[in-house]
């Protein structure tokens, strides 16, 4: 079953690691990656504060909650640290959750959303995409 295209992802812009403790986290990947992290960004409206290092042309972005009610606590809670997401650069949010929303997959934000890192952002449910959590972002400020 093939679906027409119209807005392909531009490339992958970062993947989301889930960690518990973010100074420790820090510490580990800054030793695992070779690189030190180059801003750390709080998130209100999703209760996490992230921090973001570059690999190449790939950040990595590791997200601890701030509060319980965070979704990072849910998912450490049920699933343990780890790879959270994988997020997909686009050029025009709207548009591509449309074009999503037409092809079947189930979204999470049905508008585009407040990100760090200068991204407007929004999430596919994973349950429609092999249960990978997928997350489309449009820079917004460079
Ligand atoms: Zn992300």
């Amino acid at each position: 079953m093939y679906f027409a295209v119209n807005f392909s992802m531009n490339k992958l812009e970062h993947i989301g690691i889930a960690v518990a403790n973010l100074e420790a986290s820090e510490a580990l990947f800054t030793r695992l990656l070779g690189v030190s992290p180059y801003k750390r960004e709080v998130v209100e409206s999703e209760h996490v504060i992230t921090s973001f290092f570059q690999v190449g042309d790939v950040k990595i972005e590791l997200l601890a909650a701030t509060q319980e009610s965070s979704t990072i606590a849910k998912f450490i809670e049920k699933k343990g640290e780890g790879l959270h997401h994988l997020a997909f650069e686009v050029d025009n949010l709207s548009d591509s959750l449309t074009e999503k929303c037409n092809q079947g997959f189930e979204l999470i934000h049905t508008q585009p959303k407040p990100g760090a890192d200068g991204k407007i952002i929004a999430f596919l449910h994973p349950k429609s995409t092999n249960s990978v959590l997928t997350e489309l972002c449009q820079t917004v400020i460079k």
